[in-house]
């Protein structure tokens, strides 16, 4: 067994045991590996193990990734599905639409209106989840809770874009009970959202949230789509480009 294959068991198991605890089904979590600064050999032995979900960051590493491990062969036609989870520059929406299945991290109109237009017209629509700012980091990208419905129903009359969700980083803390506050926000957003009837929100079923440090909590809030980097794939021991 290789370590990443070993590392996606453990992975699985935390997830499983965090649903059990919630006393949800699941199948109601997805894993997505989050494969920035890792090379095209890791996402192999990933897919290998049965992984089929990759997150990356910084988008011309993921777009020379996603070329690289175009050609393996995957059972019964099934396809690997590339979640943009970076910030997004106008200068890049591009790239991000011609080679992605989903980009999780949009936060304004203007950008999300060049993902829409720049989608190509042979492919399915890029799904799209709304990044929300929830523990208020100034700094921090993603739109503020109480412009997240604004947005949302801009964004769901666009042609070429599926809204898929909220997704959202909060600041590292290694409680877990300030963890679940965070994330019950996030949360309580999603289903704000979800209940409002908006026409273009069939398929609003994702919340992503939780990482390696924080999964536990984030599953206890409801998260949809744990991203989980270090735990699949080990410590990031190189510096990345900034995107
Ligand atoms: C790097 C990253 C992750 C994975 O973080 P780990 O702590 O390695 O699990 C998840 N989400 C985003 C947005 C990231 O940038």
């Amino acid at each position: 067994m290789t370590m990443i294959e070993n590392n996606l068991g453990q992975i699985h198991a935390r997830m499983a045991a965090a649903c059990a605890q919630a006393n949800r089904p699941v199948t109601s979590l997805q894993l997505l590996a989050v494969s920035k600064t890792f090379g095209a050999d890791a996402v192999r032995e990933a897919v290998l193990a049965g992984q089929r979900s990759f997150g990356e960051n910084y988008i011309q590493e993921a777009v020379d990734k996603i070329a690289a491990v175009r050609a393996m062969a995957l059972p019964g036609g099934e396809a690997l599905q590339w979640h943009c989870i970076g910030p997004i520059q106008s200068n890049k929406t591009r790239l991000v639409a011609e080679n992605f299945d989903w980009a999780q991290t949009v936060d304004r109109l203007k950008i999300a209106e060049r993902l829409s237009a720049q989608r190509p017209a042979g492919m399915a629509p890029l799904n799209v989840c709304i990044q929300v700012n929830v523990d208020g980091g100034a700094t921090k990208s993603g739109v503020i809770p109480q412009d997240a419905l604004a947005l949302v129903e801009a964004i769901a009359r666009l042609p070429r874009l599926m809204l898929r969700g909220i997704m959202s980083i909060p600041d590292d803390t290694p409680d877990f009970e300030a963890q679940c506050a965070v994330h019950k926000k996030a949360a309580a957003i999603f289903d704000e959202i979800k209940a409002c009837g908006l026409p273009g929100l069939e398929q609003f079923d994702t919340l992503s949230m939780g990482m390696t440090g924080d999964l536990e909590a984030a599953v206890a809030a409801g998260s949809t789509m744990v991203r989980v980097g270090s735990g699949v794939f080990g410590r990031r021991t190189y510096s990345t480009p900034t995107p």
